[in-house]
């Protein structure tokens, strides 16, 4: 088992170097670095590492799994820490997670918009949601189609619990960079077409995208939150699939 100090001693210097390439990829597409924020994703990542990170520079952390969430939310209960969701919402979860997180970037379908909206109603709060595409275009990957993303953002602007802060997308899942680049210009290109369409509840100024892989390219393409979690904190045991594949979250 490895101990906390020398888990401490990792997850700073990986947090230092992921923040670095976020700095040098910021000045290279002439942006501010403060414009880009860095989510932690902490799926299969434990309370302790999580603190961790937290107490090294880490602010912002995304969780993927209902259950993890529930567990992680109350060991960090002490800490005001915003979490966000990013993983694939069941409906049945949805009372789960509205009360445990800030902002939840897989909204993909209208009918989960929509039990969200009644819920938060009841509940009488609104959350901020962002549309999650799958620009891939890859069977695996949950998200509205490119070509259905401006009528869910139509509908789902309709209800006013809900405010669309922007997109994301989980892009392309492999080397090819020119692959990754198209993902991410498409996801800017509907995050203004759908600005465009001046709607209400909306305000589209997050681009979520950008992982461990392909942060740089992400953020010369106005990413505004990059997704960390292999390049922080080391590779994960369970396969990806298992969070982006199954219908089971
Ligand atoms: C796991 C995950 C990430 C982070 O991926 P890494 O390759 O570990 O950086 C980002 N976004 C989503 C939706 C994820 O599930």
């Amino acid at each position: 088992m490895i101990n906390n100090k020398n888990l401490e001693a990792l997850i700073k210097e990986n947090l230092a170097l992921v923040k670095h390439r976020i700095k040098f990829a910021c000045r290279r597409a002439e942006r501010k670095p403060t414009d880009v924020k860095l989510l932690l994703a902490t799926k299969t990542v434990g309370s302790t590492a999580i603190k961790l990170a937290l107490e090294n520079g880490g602010s912002l952390i995304g969780e993927n799994k209902v259950m993890e969430l529930i567990y992680k939310r109350k060991d960090l209960s002490g800490l005001s820490i915003p979490i966000h969701f990013i993983g694939h919402l069941q409906i049945s979860k949805i009372k789960d997670v509205t009360s445990r997180v800030n902002c939840i970037h897989s909204v993909d379908r209208l009918e989960l918009a929509q039990k969200l909206n009644s819920h938060l109603q009841y509940q009488g709060k609104s959350m901020e949601v962002l549309l999650q595409v799958n620009t891939s275009g890859e069977a695996s990957k949950f998200g509205v189609s490119p070509e259905k993303a401006l009528q869910l953002a139509i509908l789902v602007s309709r209800y006013d619990s809900l405010k669309i802060n922007g997109l994301m997308t989980i892009g392309h899942y492999g080397a090819d960079v020119d692959k990754q680049r198209a993902c991410f210009k498409l996801l800017k290109d509907l995050n203004l077409k759908i600005s465009e369409l001046a709607l209400p509840n909306t305000e589209m100024r997050v681009l979520s995208m950008g992982t461990s892989n392909d942060l740089e390219i992400a953020i010369e393409e106005g990413s505004t939150i990059v997704r960390v979690g292999t390049a922080v904190f080391g590779p994960r045991r369970v396969s990806d699939s298992y969070y982006w594949n199954e219908l089971d979250s």
